[in-house]
């Protein structure tokens, strides 16, 4: 499986924690119908869309995006050793496989200079921390965690007010703050010439994208402003866990319409290997065609 694409004097690896059939479509995106979800069925199968369970195919991945002068890891999955028993496929699981897709990526947890948390969702967040002794510590043990301004707030306010009900900021994202590593930016930050944020809100309250490379030669790592193909065709249909659909919708119009005559490769974060793919449009929509070539 390919799993690095180069974009002028950068590359950008994948690193695949989990890739299965995740979740019932008409769950997972409550505004879609069985209707539409039948009209589609065709073009989703099989890669997005199980033929067996009928389940909606998810990556969980990273993407790591290696400069001349920085190696950059956005977004850190799902995590060993984390108590999430409404995910069985997550709850407590100690497999090796993320920190063998890294070493086969060529990079060891001490090559990581910063981690993007495009936001902060138990499964974008789950690898910036790792059990050492019965304590959350970071996992890449010299890494500056860059995360918006206002998310954090956000987070860290609904951990105040009810910490069972986001375990994943307890012990993924507030040890972070405590070891003195975060970076705290706004969601349009620049990181450098070759690395700036894109605000991408909706699905969160302050989630941002990453864009990389130079105009004409450039990426964009999606994060969550898009889960599933069918949001291509259908920008408006939400996903259940987004804090505003609405903005959601029109961020990925906004998104795509900015991209869909460029040669932009977007890295979607939870689509199905190959996960990279160019955005056109299709009808009122867009479509992702194969960035290969
Ligand atoms: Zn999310």
């Amino acid at each position: 499986m390919k799993t690095a694409l180069t974009i002028g004097d950068i590359t950008v690896h994948r690193v695949v924690e989990q890739q299965a059939p995740f979740t019932d479509p008409l769950e997972f995106l409550p505004t879609l119908t069985p209707e539409l979800l039948a009209e589609n069925r065709s073009w989703l199968q099989p890669e997005a869309l199980d033929r067996a369970t009928g389940k909606l195919v998810l990556c969980f991945q990273s993407y790591i995006v290696r400069t001349p002068h920085h190696t950059v890891l956005i977004d850190s999955c799902v995590g060993n050793d984390k108590d999430r028993p409404a995910r069985p496929l997550w709850h407590m699981k100690t497999d090796a496989t993320y920190m063998r897709a890294l070493a086969a990526a060529g990079f060891s947890v001490g090559d990581i200079d910063f981690v993007m948390c495009t936001h902060l969702h138990v499964d974008h967040v789950g690898w910036n921390t790792r059990l050492d002794n019965g304590r959350w510590v970071p996992t890449f043990p010299k890494a500056k965690y860059i995360m918006a301004d206002r998310e954090l707030e956000h987070w860290t306010k609904r951990e105040k007010d009810n910490a069972a009900s986001v375990p994943w900021i307890t012990d993924s994202v507030l040890p972070i703050i405590a070891a003195k590593r975060a970076r705290i930016v706004k969601s349009d930050f620049v990181f450098n010439e070759q690395v700036q944020f894109i605000p991408t809100p909706g699905h969160t309250i302050d989630h941002y994208s990453v864009l990389v490379g130079r105009s004409g030669d450039d990426a964009l790592i999606t994060g969550d402003m898009i889960h599933s193909p069918l949001q291509g065709k259908y920008p408006d249909i939400g996903m259940m866990s987004d804090y505003d659909s609405g903005q959601a919708g029109l961020t990925r119009r906004q998104v795509f319409d900015r991209f869909c005559e460029e040669p932009t490769i977007l890295c979607a974060t939870h689509f199905p290997a190959p996960s990279t793919a160019r955005v056109r449009r299709w009808g009122d929509g867009y479509k992702f065609v194969a960035a290969g070539g």
